[in-house]
């Protein structure tokens, strides 16, 4: 193609471009300006004539037209008319998904959160007396109830939780950890690592695929300050193999006076069959454990959050160490957190409403009739395929990757673009449908979907399948550049 062939036509064309304030003034009179604010108006329409005024010194475009740089503005002030972290579908079958936020909450806690967010609540007073309370008091007595724990907190994540406890526990001392534990989870948390940002030594025990209640008991000196176990959650150790238990180490840690401080993790409160390898806080505190950790948006299926339950003494230090204040949590995560734990009181209620609960025991049968449904919606579109195929679904979120669950999916492909242009459509539609690729198609793993977003899902796919959403070619909006689908650690 010849570029600037007759500068002169071009300047003529450049002459029609039409003035920001023409522009800016179409979009008030349709109504932009309250819902995405003048200066993103005025944006909008110098984007939109700038590129139109591109397009004309590349020769792609022969004469100004007033019609398409309109629509251009009109669009981009659409794109901008979307909150800045939308929602998402998970359709990639891992449930527990850091990259998209881990845990979806139950219906009922996300009613209060919306409720609380938009308003006040008492957090730090007590509706009673109209005294000053403390923060983390209403959850406490959930939190026992739900464990048999003397006591609980709450903090920021499990990250700050296990800090938070050693700090106060081992300042200055020596934390015994086998060498079988000392693991990394998602991006960045060292084992290693938190144990020196709480101020202690790290003191190696036994060998990474076994470690004897004796190893520990040889370990422990003048200079001991607490005795932690990590559950190894995102990878396992198979063959000649050999961990003390909770109750081995919670003897020894009795008769020395030393804290037993336990990382579980995942945050199950009670044993859940489905995941026979996952330990509980119930139980560990059952064994003795004095102090257990976990994340509150994983299993547990609330808000990312820290959740220590265990004995009076170490609770109380805790609230009280100067850095309880910069990690604790808001009025948001504290009231989503709690009617989470509602829910958990009663069994049936905690699978029936919890998501990634329910996700874990929805049988294959149901996924098999969701995953039909959707596929035979969108087989009646032109140039697209939809085909239901067995998948496997993960937990994710640091855990298990033997944890694997059959489950089913859509296998999607489409005559106008190759799966990589497809997967990005999907995943800038609104809301965004994230997948993962397979043999050249993008796979829709229906376990990970929350079965009340099907019939959106159905509709974004046949809409970005169709060519008809817009949102599929909205300009890049800068952002990092990340791997077409990211893959969960
Ligand atoms: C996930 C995990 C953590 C980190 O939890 P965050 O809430 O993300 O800080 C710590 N320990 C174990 C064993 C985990 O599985």
């Amino acid at each position: 193609m010849t570029q600037h062939a007759n500068p002169d036509r071009d300047v003529d064309a450049l002459r029609g471009l039409p003035a920001v304030h023409e522009i800016v003034s179409r979009l008030e009179s349709e109504g932009w300006s309250p819902r995405i604010g003048r200066a993103v108006v005025r944006r909008v329409a110098r984007e939109a004539i700038g590129a139109c005024r591109e397009r004309v010194a590349k020769g792609a475009l022969a004469d100004v037209d007033l019609a398409s740089i309109l629509q251009d503005a009109r669009r981009r002030a659409a794109a901008e008319d979307r909150p800045a972290l939308g929602p998402a579908i998970n359709a990639t079958g891992v449930l527990l998904h850091t990259g998209l936020g881990r845990a979806a909450l139950a219906a009922r806690a996300a009613d209060v959160l919306r409720q609380v967010g938009a308003g006040h609540a008492p957090v730090e007073v007590d509706p009673a007396s109209g005294a000053r309370g403390t923060r983390t008091a209403l959850s406490r007595s959930l939190l026992t109830e739900l464990t048999g724990a003397e006591s609980a907190t709450v903090v920021n994540n499990a990250a700050a939780a296990l800090a938070l406890t050693l700090a106060v526990s081992a300042h200055g001392r020596e934390v015994i950890v086998s060498r079988g534990e000392l693991v990394e989870i998602g991006g960045s948390f060292r084992i290693p690592e938190i144990i020196e940002a709480g101020g202690a030594t790290l003191r190696e025990v036994g060998t990474t695929n076994r470690t004897r209640a004796e190893d520990y008991e040889r370990a422990i000196d003048g200079r001991t300050g607490a005795i932690l176990k990590v559950h190894c959650s995102n990878f396992r150790i198979e063959g000649f193999t050999h961990d003390a238990s909770i109750a081995e180490l919670a003897s020894l840690a009795r008769a020395r006076s030393i804290p037993l401080v336990h990382d579980i993790g995942s945050g199950l409160l009670t044993p859940l069959a489905q995941l026979p390898s996952e330990p509980d806080a119930t139980g560990s505190i059952a064994a003795g454990a004095d102090a257990v950790l976990f994340s509150g948006d994983k299993l547990l299926g609330g808000p990312q959050s820290g959740i220590i339950v265990g004995r009076h003494v170490l609770i109380e230090r805790i609230e009280a160490h100067p850095l309880m204040r910069a990690l604790r949590v808001d009025k948001l995560t504290l009231c989503a957190l709690m009617e989470t734990l509602r829910l958990h009181r009663d069994a049936d209620l905690a699978r029936g409403e919890i998501p990634v609960l329910r996700a874990i025991v929805e049988p294959v049968k149901a996924l098999q009739a969701r995953a039909a449904h959707l596929a035979d919606s969108l087989s009646r579109l032109d140039h697209a395929r939809a085909t239901v195929v067995e998948t496997t679904a993960f937990l994710g979120g640091g855990s298990n990757p033997a944890e694997a669950m059959p489950s089913v999916g859509v296998e999607i492909t489409s005559e106008a673009m190759n799966e990589h242009d497809l997967a990005r459509a999907l995943r800038l539609a609104v809301p965004g449908v994230w997948g993962r690729l397979r043999g050249g198609a993008v796979l829709l793993d229906l376990r990970s979907v929350l079965p009340e977003q099907d019939a959106a899902l159905c509709s974004v796919v046949s809409d970005v399948l169709s060519g008809g959403s817009a949102d599929a070619d909205v300009p890049d909006r800068p952002r990092p550049q990340r791997p077409t689908i990211p893959r969960e650690e």
